[in-house]
């Protein structure tokens, strides 16, 4: 089922598939057009792909950020909740000292200093 074409140069008969004539070397024109329709085919194709990788790079950069703003909003919820927790704890000791001012006020200390005397 080759199909064979015949050089228009030599009339040696060869194979349609060769893009010269392989023996005086005159170009097929329709297999050299096929050929260079090819290379424009996988041009093409690269190109394509190139397209999808510098797609897939700016997902993967979006990404990145995203992870960077999640990373901060967590820092940032932590820093709030040891703000919170740094104030509870300092405002619970307020509450101590007022509670060992008023024991004081009553006579009664929680330290014991009367050892000494
Ligand atoms: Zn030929």
């Amino acid at each position: 089922m080759e199909q064979k074409i015949r050089c228009r140069t030599c009339a040696a008969e060869y194979d349609a598939s060769l893009v010269r004539c392989p023996f005086c070397g005159t170009a097929y024109a329709l297999a050299e057009e096929k050929e260079y329709m090819g290379k424009l085919e996988e041009v093409r194709e690269e190109l394509h792909q190139q397209t999808v990788k510098g797609d897939k790079r700016i997902k993967k950069g979006m990404s990145a950020t995203v992870r960077v703003i999640l990373a901060a909003v967590v820092v940032a919820v932590l820093l709030l909740f040891g703000i919170l927790w740094l104030s509870g704890r300092s405002e619970r000791s307020r509450s101590d000292q007022k509670k060992e001012e008023f024991l004081q006020n009553q006579g009664i200390t929680t330290q014991q200093e009367v050892t000494d005397r």
